[in-house]
């Protein structure tokens, strides 16, 4: 396979459980050439369940991350410092050679 795999694209959907403050976010990777699929690495793979708000996981082979996210409890003010802070730390990805 020729392919290098710098074009990504990306699929990321929000699960809401009724009863409870937690969402997960279910992402996904592909190669926007060739179609491939990324794997994360490092996720526990043996919990299958999409309502499981509690613990990171990647299912199966791996293909598809769902992770537990919440609301942060915080005021305005506090959202307003911490969007500030976060900005300072953005990068860009840089291809290792
Ligand atoms: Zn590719």
């Amino acid at each position: 396979m020729d392919c290098q795999h710098l074009y990504i694209k990306n699929s990321i959907k929000i699960h809401k459980h009724e009863n409870d403050p937690r969402f997960v976010a279910q992402i996904s990777f592909a190669c926007n050439e060739c179609n491939l699929p990324f794997q994360f690495l490092d996720l526990p793979s043996d919990n299958l369940a999409l309502d499981n708000m509690y613990q990171p996981s990647a299912p199966g082979v791996g293909i598809t991350a769902l992770l537990p996210i919440i609301p942060m409890q915080i005021t305005e003010s506090q959202v307003s410092d911490l969007l500030k802070m976060e900005s300072s730390l953005t990068f860009e990805v840089e291809e290792k050679v």
